[in-house]
């Protein structure tokens, strides 16, 4: 019988590094440990591979010598035989057609809102997410952990089809795994996996931004049959604020002050993205006057600048007056001369030939 790839029969990718691989092994051991198993030759078969698999891909040096030579490496070093240089060759050219990568699980993605508060002060957030997990009564193989696979008589277990023709493919009875079902695992009714809810805390770097995206590997999907895990994207919405507007780590802030204020100067209440302070409006603002805070904006991820804000001044012309306030106005405009408005004077002039 032709020797099955290492990583194969863990289920692992040839990039998985030692932890998956050790996990990989961990679960089929537990699966189809003699223990569990017993009188069953099949899994006792199983378990033998398993191992073997386990003490090459484990070891740094040996599995090194396994990557360069495949299925040419032999744990003792003695050199492949005849029949064993055939089985490569036809490995290697068929993987050409057929890309015999293990399964992987699907990524999943997870919008987080944040506020702008979240975004100046960092943090962590505890989400929860549905994620389909390896089904632990069977491992992900669908089949009842005693007795419910049988060795498939379509390959004899060899997972491949076509005899010993150039190009043999995978034998369609058992997906090239060599074992077929038949006592579906009660747990999973077959799938394999299942939705499982769970708790994750994910870490908000400061300054981060609305589409970015935080990895959180191996939170994705587990994989159909043993495989990689998949990836958990989760991507970062930072909800509007009522007072700032951000550009980068700028933030803008409209500030509506009185006309009087605008006039006499005053002390006026602002916020910033902690809370608010007060700042000193001189007398004879005009509107749209824009006052800047240096680094009270946002912190910038990466650096350690942090961003500066913006403060618009609008004056707001008052409304709703009664009959004694308009005349009050009235008496101050009176009084209130060229002098006092010198843009309203270079206006004029500008304007004054115009027929
Ligand atoms: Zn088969
Ligand atoms: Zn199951």
């Amino acid at each position: 019988m032709a020797r099955r790839d290492l990583y194969a029969i863990l289920g692992v990718s040839r990039s998985a590094d030692a932890t998956a691989v050790k996990k990989a092994y961990r679960n089929l051991a537990r699966r189809y440990h003699p223990d569990r198993n017993a009188g069953d030759e099949n899994a006792a078969e199983r378990f033998r591979e398993i191992a073997e698999a386990y003490e090459t891909l484990s070891d740094t040096e040996k599995r090194g010598r396994y990557d360069r030579l495949g299925p040419l490496y032999r744990p003792d070093g003695r050199p492949p035989s005849p029949d064993e240089v055939t089985d490569w060759v036809t490995d290697t050219i068929g993987s050409i057609f057929r890309k015999r990568r293990p399964d992987q699980g699907e990524d999943l993605r997870y919008t987080l809102n944040i506020d702008l508060e979240d975004v100046a002060k960092g943090g962590e957030r505890t989400i929860e997410v549905r994620r389909q997990c390896t089904c632990k009564r069977c491992a992900g193989f669908g089949a009842e952990p005693s007795g419910g696979q049988k060795t498939c008589t379509n390959c004899d277990g060899s997972g491949r089809s076509g005899g010993r023709r150039l190009f043999r493919g995978q034998c369609p009875h058992c997906d090239g795994t060599g074992q077929v079902t038949v006592n579906k695992c009660t747990d999973c009714k077959g799938a394999g996996r299942s939705d499982q809810n769970e708790t994750l805390r994910v870490r908000i770097p400061k300054g981060v931004a609305t589409g970015q995206k935080l990895k959180l590997k191996a939170k994705g999907n587990d994989a159909r049959t043993p495989g990689q895990t998949g990836d958990l994207f989760v991507i970062i919405n930072v909800s509007e604020h009522p007072l700032f507007q951000r550009r980068g780590s700028d933030l803008f802030c409209s500030v509506p002050i009185r006309f009087c204020d605008a006039a006499l100067g005053a002390a006026v209440d602002i916020p910033t993205i902690d809370g608010k302070t007060s700042i000193k409006v001189p007398a004879g603002t005009d509107s749209g006057r824009t006052l800047r805070l240096a680094g009270r904006g946002l912190p910038t991820m990466g650096a350690a600048r942090a961003g500066d804000l913006h403060l618009c001044l609008e004056v707001e012309t008052p409304t709703k007056l009664s009959p004694v306030q308009t005349k009050a106005l009235k008496t101050l405009t009176k009084t209130l001369g060229d002098e006092a408005y010198p843009r309203r004077a270079a206006f004029a002039e500008a304007m004054r030939n115009r027929s």
